[in-house]
């Protein structure tokens, strides 16, 4: 395990500003600020962050991308964070759709697909977890069953994020019978989720927002060209998949707001002891946290495959992202109403309810330590 200091170049700082620069001319003052990934999706934001060249950072010019790298993409991320910009229409496509299918993907794959998605205007959902398949993924249950010229799709994802906005989802599927070891005869579709065949049905969160789907794959054919990689090499693509999704901003970020505003409203000769320290031990965590995450992104510029050093990112970055709700909270004396208060009092009753979902998504801490483990054991 390795994480090597690391800090901004003159062009990445400069990068910086102009991301800054751009949001502050975008969000207007009083803005409503939402909680990281979860803040919502607006098509026509993220075609603009497109316009300026903000997403697929790290894809080749060649199909749409900027060449650029995985710091400037940090960097990028990190702004829309802390800003609390609804970019949920691009991110799961840009974080890893875009990086699985320049990998495992074919050439008509990455041409249809990667320019539309660099340019803002496809999103994508990850169709992973099932009814009893979630930590145990490949234990799901959808299955392809070979037809001329494609596969028909049956079964049930359920967490489904955004399938209700989005244009596509990438289904896990079992596409041969098992053979005694489950990792074997997985395979990835890239499935339409206006294809005939689909129902999607929201699964209210605990505020009665809509985030999450169940989804719902009834004979749903899926031609032979939207098969995501090898036939049968869905479990390494998956797990490979992954990887990219855990060490980012993203994962130690969604509550920045929530300091920001608790900050803002306050006057700072006017905060006590107790909430001083709150906010500096707050502080002193994020620049850490941040520190082994930027080491991450420099890391794979050069060329490594930091998949432990993810992981433990991932379970410490959610697991602080979720205490500090509740560090806030313990220094704050209000009765929390999700309807009604200031920014802040409306922030944290929303982070209060939103909170337990970040050590879960994208894996949980039990199955990342596992990850870990495994990893170091080598
Ligand atoms: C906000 C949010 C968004 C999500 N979006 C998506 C999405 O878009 N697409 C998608 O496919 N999924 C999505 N998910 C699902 C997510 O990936 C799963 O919830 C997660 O993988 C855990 O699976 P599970 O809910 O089935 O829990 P389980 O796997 O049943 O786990 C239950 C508990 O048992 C523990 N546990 C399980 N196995 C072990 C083990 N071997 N050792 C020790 N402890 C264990 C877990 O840590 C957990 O605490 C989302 C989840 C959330 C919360």
């Amino acid at each position: 395990m390795k994480f090597s200091p690391t800090v901004l170049t003159p062009e990445e700082e400069q990068l910086r500003a102009e991301v800054r620069q751009f949001l502050a001319e975008e969000l207007p003052p009083g803005y409503r600020p939402g909680l990281g990934i979860g803040a919502g999706s607006d098509r026509k934001f993220s075609k603009k962050l497109a316009a300026r060249g903000w997403l697929g950072m790290a894809v080749p010019k060649e199909y749409g991308g900027q060449d650029r790298t995985a710091v400037d993409r940090f960097i990028v991320t990190e702004e829309l964070l802390s800003s609390g910009a609804q970019f949920g229409s691009h991110f799961v496509a840009d974080r890893q759709t875009a990086p699985t299918i320049m990998k495992f993907g074919t050439e008509e794959q990455r041409r249809y697909f990667i320019p539309k998605i660099t340019a803002g205007e496809l999103a994508f959902s990850l169709g992973m977890s099932e009814p009893d398949a979630g930590s145990d993924l490949s234990s799901v249950r959808t299955a392809g069953t070979k037809v001329e010229g494609g596969w028909l799709l049956n079964g049930t994802k359920v967490w489904t994020s955004g399938a209700h906005e989005n244009d596509y989802f990438a289904v896990l599927c079992r596409t041969s019978p098992l053979d005694g070891d489950r990792h074997n005869g997985l395979s990835q579709l890239i499935v339409d989720l206006r294809s005939d065949g689909i129902t999607i049905n929201p699964i209210p969160f605990l505020d009665g927002g809509h985030h999450f789907n169940e989804v719902v794959l009834e004979g749903v054919f899926v031609p032979d060209d939207r098969v995501l990689g090898e036939l049968g090499s869905g479990w390494m693509q998956v797990t490979s998949e992954l990887a990219y999704e855990r060490s980012g901003p993203d994962r130690f970020m969604s509550t920045f707001g929530l300091l920001k505003c608790f900050i803002a409203e306050r006057d700072p000769a006017s905060l006590s002891t107790e909430q001083q320290r709150v906010v500096g031990q707050i502080t002193a965590r994020y620049w850490t946290i941040r520190q082994l995450s930027l080491s991450i992104a420099r890391t794979i510029d050069d060329g490594g495959a930091p998949a432990v050093e993810s992981a433990l990112v991932k379970d410490i970055g959610t697991r602080f992202e979720q205490q500090m709700i509740e560090w806030i909270r313990d220094v704050v004396e209000i009765d929390l109403d999700p309807q009604q208060g200031s920014m802040f009092e409306l922030l944290l009753a929303e982070a209060t309810l939103s909170g337990p979902s970040f050590t879960l998504r994208g894996g949980t801490t039990e199955v990342l330590r596992s990850v870990a483990s495994k990893g170091l054991a080598r």
